[in-house]
């Protein structure tokens, strides 16, 4: 820890998945960047937890809604659209992590009960995969072992527990050692992000009404990196591949059904899943580590305050469906790195650029907003379109060019 806090360019508190290869970035740019993280990385990966113990655990209860999320996020992988992809591989970044990422070659929407689907191949769209899964507990390990080479001085065990404005820095506090100093402060410190309660950003959180099954399971035959997204009446039911015959499911449901879910031994939870699924991806064999989360919406009221930009889960959490929360917070990332440039001695907290950055960002944010509430809450319940018209969608997405090109497009990040 630092006993003498010179002013830092850039601190960034928190080291997850935007965190990490944020702060890569920007000191490939030249920026000064410390990087506090309050854990330690998780350092086995969900996928490998199924393959050590296949038939186990049941279901795992977290304490709080926010707790929950958290521990979700650490055990669960990422759908990085072929957007997010690119810019990795644009910084240098995607080939340490290219052989951990499972390929997303089709994926295939549909909805229980009715006529009608709608089939995303990469093929068609002439691109090698529309998107990658990738462990986020092995993912952020392997961008954080990068870290002293590119010059980022990390801090593990660093809590930040309060921010305070100065003129011409901010001050940040841990729960232990020292404070730093920073012209510009990234909050990146997740769903519950502590510098966002510091500043006074309020927040608003909505529920979705639903709550969500989260598990990886065994199959007997292979999924050729075919993802699914089924609409059901209580919400959507995805599979994503991962590497070998493991897929990653989220299986929504009424939040009144997340007791006895719970209750289901593991067997009786994958007799379940079978029957709500069907055989399309053949049987399924075992399932690993089962949690249950109700599924929330977390938007800060603001994104900046004085020298201080929110990011990720701390400005943002959405629902899972069509797996957009983590791309768009890459494309604020995105984003703002391209704002700040190289460090040519300007300073990076000015209020004019961070002015500029929220302008920049609304639209893609508005946009990504409201396509994922109507993924989330089209196709159930009374908010649903009638049954033929859902159909009649799907459909249509499948046989409209443009339609089904923008959902593509949307899809796989390449729409801001
Ligand atoms: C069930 C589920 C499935 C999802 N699937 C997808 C998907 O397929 N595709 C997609 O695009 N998005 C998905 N998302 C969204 C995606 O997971 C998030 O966008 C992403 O995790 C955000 O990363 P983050 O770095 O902001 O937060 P996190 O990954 O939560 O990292 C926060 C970090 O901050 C640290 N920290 C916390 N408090 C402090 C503190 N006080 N001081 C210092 N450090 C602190 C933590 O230790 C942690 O390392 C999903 C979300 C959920 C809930």
């Amino acid at each position: 820890m630092n006993s003498q806090p010179d002013i830092t360019d850039v601190v960034i508190a928190g080291a997850g998945l935007v965190g990490t290869p944020l702060a890569q970035v920007l000191a490939a740019n030249g920026w000064d960047v410390v990087l506090l993280d309050a854990g330690e990385a998780a350092s086995r990966s969900s996928a490998a937890a199924v393959r050590d113990a296949p038939v186990s655990a049941g279901p795992d209860r977290a304490a709080t809604p926010w707790q929950a999320h958290e521990r979700v996020l650490r055990q669960r992988c990422t759908a990085l659209s072929l957007g997010t992809q690119q810019w990795f591989a644009q910084h240098a970044l995607w080939s340490a992590v290219a052989d951990d990422a499972a390929p997303i070659r089709q994926v295939n929407v549909t909805q229980k009960g009715y006529f009608g689907a709608t089939r995303l191949r990469a093929d068609e769209l002439h691109v090698e995969a529309l998107g990658y899964v990738v462990d986020n507990a092995n993912f952020t390990q392997v961008m954080r072992s990068m870290l002293a080479a590119q010059g980022v001085a990390f801090h593990s065990g660093a809590r930040v527990v309060a921010v305070r404005e100065q003129a011409s820095f901010v001050e940040v506090h841990l729960a232990d050692g020292p404070p730093f100093r920073a012209r510009l402060l990234l909050a990146v410190d997740g769903v519950s992000s502590a510098v966002r309660e510091s500043a006074g950003i309020g927040r608003q959180q909505t529920d979705y009404g639903q709550a969500a099954a989260l598990s990886i399971v065994k199959l007997e035959d292979a999924h050729h990196g075919v993802a699914h997204e089924r609409f059901t009446d209580t919400g959507p039911l995805a599979f994503l591949p991962r590497t070998g015959p493991y897929m990653s499911v989220v299986d929504c449901m009424e939040p009144a059904e997340r007791s006895t879910i719970d209750d289901l031994d593991d067997a009786a939870y994958l007799a379940r899943l079978q029957a709500r699924f069907g055989y399309r991806l053949g049987r399924f064999e075992a399932v690993g580590p089962r949690l249950t989360v109700p599924l929330l919406r977390i938007e800060a009221s603001a994104q900046t305050a004085t020298r201080t930009v929110l990011l990720g889960n701390a400005m943002r959490l959405l629902h899972p469906v069509g797996g957009q929360g983590y791309n768009l917070a890459m494309r604020d990332v995105a984003c703002l790195v391209r704002l700040l440039g190289t460090n040519r001695g300007a300073d990076p907290g000015e209020a004019d650029l961070l002015r500029h950055f929220v302008e920049a960002r609304r639209n893609d944010q508005r946009q990504v907003v409201r396509f994922t509430e109507t993924l989330a809450r089209g196709f159930r319940g009374r908010a649903a379109l009638p049954g033929h018209v859902r159909s009649a969608v799907l459909l249509g997405l499948d046989t409209l060019g443009p339609l089904r090109t923008h959902f593509a497009r949307r899809t796989m990040g390449l729409t801001s």
